[in-house]
């Protein structure tokens, strides 16, 4: 056992802070504390995203800062993780110019942390250990989560719909679910353990089971998740539309404790640009879905990832985009100006679209989304929401916030003593992003 001290930074989505997650309660089990910054930190871990250019450079960027505190510190381990480290090219750019890093390793072996920082002790050279998709899912983990009562919980790796614009196919390999039975597991000692919420996290949850002898369904493991004494909301991320079946709108509906909101990435409304991203669906079928999901659930809240200026994206296209703004009526999005991400087809697309007009169109978007949003939220004023109790409120720390089941934020007086509990917020006033209430009983 040792007694060091480890600090983990963290870029990306949420499947890279469960994997920094798991890197924490591995260090702990071999008798790391976390340090409180980097200066007294004797192992530093850099879990990487590959997703955009810029999360890129800031990762090079901040690996270059650490030659400074590994001159200061000569027992300082520097370990690199993440996406990022999937792809060879940047490999080779670590080993040729960032000779302060002692440690490269993948998305598919952190289980093997352990070995790794024992075999860099005994050589004391450069270990680089990156395995393509093993196919095999790890479980048992140990896990030291951020939050004691809401929690990550992944029910899947991997993806198989090689959309053009991505590259998470190529750093986190093929789809692979894992056993409910292993997931209705971990979903009881959480609830044992005092969580409330639970985010089920695979890149397209709806494809859950495809792999398994069982075929359980995604609709079916929600189903005996929400049995699960003392779990009173259920949340799970990212679907795919060409998957997302009626079987899963009912389970949704029927189930209680799973959350009514959707995420559901629609990108692009031009079918031309669909086909070209391919994302096997068109806007018409994304319309129909909208109508679906509201029909069965009128209480839903739905949010969506939007692409703006993808190669070959006319105006024409573009207005496509803005008409299913405008139809579906999103509570939020996350909007993206296209960047290209070498390594994926798009990347070698003809027709990229300047940055002037990606921006205008951008800007277009932000106007047509914004007032939508606002009006969904002008809806929840006079009426009293669940809200689970996160936090003091970043802008002001006289307010804390939390989220309702639809996973809007809300703002409200509170105390201390009220992180992690369910409380019922009447709504007073709202935003285009947040609302506001009270407590009351
Ligand atoms: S569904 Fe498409 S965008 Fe999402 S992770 Fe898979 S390839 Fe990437």
């Amino acid at each position: 056992m040792t007694n060091k001290r480890y600090l983990i930074e963290t870029w990306g989505c949420q499947m890279n802070e469960h994997d920094s997650e798991k890197i924490s309660g591995i260090l702990r089990s071999l008798g790391y504390k976390e340090a409180e910054n980097r200066n007294n930190a004797d192992l530093i871990i850099f879990n990487t995203c590959l997703v955009r250019e810029n999360a890129e450079l800031k990762v090079y960027g901040n690996i270059g800062e650490l030659k400074r505190l590994k001159r200061k510190n000569k027992d300082l381990t520097v370990a690199i993780c993440g996406c990022m480290m999937q792809k060879k090219e940047v490999r080779d750019v670590i080993r040729e110019k960032y000779k302060q890093v002692d440690i490269i390793f993948g998305t598919h072996n952190i289980h093997k942390l352990p070995e790794l920082l024992e075999n860099y002790r005994q050589s004391d050279n450069m270990l680089i250990d990156v395995w393509e998709d093993s196919g095999e899912i790890i479980e048992q983990i140990p896990t030291k989560r951020k939050y004691d009562y809401k929690a990550f919980l992944n029910i899947m790796y991997g993806c198989n719909n090689f959309c053009t614009y991505c590259i998470v196919p190529y750093t986190r390999g093929r789809e692979k679910s894992r056993n409910p039975e292993e997931i209705l597991k971990e979903v009881n000692r959480l609830a044992k353990e005092g969580f409330k919420e639970i985010t089920l996290l695979g890149q397209n949850v709806n494809s859950y089971g495809k792999t398994l002898n069982s075929k359980m369904t995604f609709a079916e493991l929600l189903r005996k998740i929400n049995e699960v004494d003392g779990i009173k909301r259920i949340r799970f991320m990212t679907s795919h539309p060409k998957d997302l079946s009626d079987e899963l709108i009912y389970a949704i509906r029927d189930c209680e404790n799973i959350c009514k909101h959707i995420h559901l990435p629609f990108q692009a409304g031009s079918n031309k640009i669909l086909k070209l991203m391919n994302r096997k669906y068109t806007k018409e079928q994304y319309l129909d879905l909208m109508y679906k999901i509201r029909q069965e659930i009128p209480e839903i809240a739905i949010t969506t990832d939007i692409i703006v200026g993808f190669p070959n994206e006319t105006e024409k296209d573009f207005e496509e985009t803005l008409d299913v703004v405008r139809k579906s009526r999103f509570d939020s999005a996350f909007t993206f100006l296209y960047s290209v991400r070498e390594g994926t087809p798009a990347a070698k697309m003809e027709n990229q679209i300047p940055d002037k007009v990606k921006h205008e169109r951008f800007q277009k978007l932000l106007d047509t989304l914004h007032p939508i949003s606002y009006e969904n939220n002008k809806r929840t004023i006079g009426k009293t929401f669940d809200v689970l109790v996160e936090g003091v409120s970043k802008n002001d720390d006289t307010m804390y916030t939390g989220r309702t089941g639809t996973n809007k934020l809300v703002h409200f007086k509170a105390n201390e003593e009220f992180i992690g509990k369910i409380v019922n917020v009447k709504i007073n006033s709202v935003k285009t992003w947040s609302l506001q209430g009270e407590i009351v009983d």
